[in-house]
């Protein structure tokens, strides 16, 4: 299936984990990068599809229901969880958006901290940040 990437986006091997969320152009500071697109689902069923995944590409919208981007994703459903991220997710009227915490240059792989996943808290983290808190929850 051919994915519609988002303006600016790619998607590449990334030294974090499996394919990662690239930028193609800059963005700004506190500027949007994307919306998070996917097919909406219950918790029930991104719990369920959670846990015959490897890589995690279900985003919970505050607890009330979920986009699973493997399915109608726009390329930011492989953005991956670093503990000193580039962007950050907000939620806003059940859209999810990223933006960008800092300038992000072309060419750098996008990423958020996950802070609350679906995945087991004993999930280990690969970021290679100074800060990393070893974990991709935060527990
Ligand atoms: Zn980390």
């Amino acid at each position: 299936m051919k994915l519609k990437l988002a303006p600016g986006l790619a998607i590449k091997k990334s030294p974090i984990s499996g394919k990662g969320c690239f930028a193609t152009k800059t963005f700004e500071q506190r500027k949007k990068i994307a919306e998070y697109t996917g097919e909406r689902i219950s918790d029930f069923e991104a719990l369920k599809r959670a846990r015959g995944r490897r890589h995690l590409r279900i985003c919970d919208i505050d607890g009330r229901f979920s986009l699973d981007g493997a399915r109608g994703g726009n390329g930011t459903h492989y953005i991956n969880h670093s503990c000193d991220p580039n962007a950050y997710m907000k939620t806003m009227h059940g859209h999810v958006l990223f933006f960008a915490r800092r300038d992000i240059k072309a060419g750098e792989e996008i990423t958020i901290d996950y802070e609350q996943t679906l995945l087991p808290d004993s999930r280990r983290c690969h970021c290679g940040a100074q800060n990393c808190r070893r974990t991709i929850n935060k527990v």
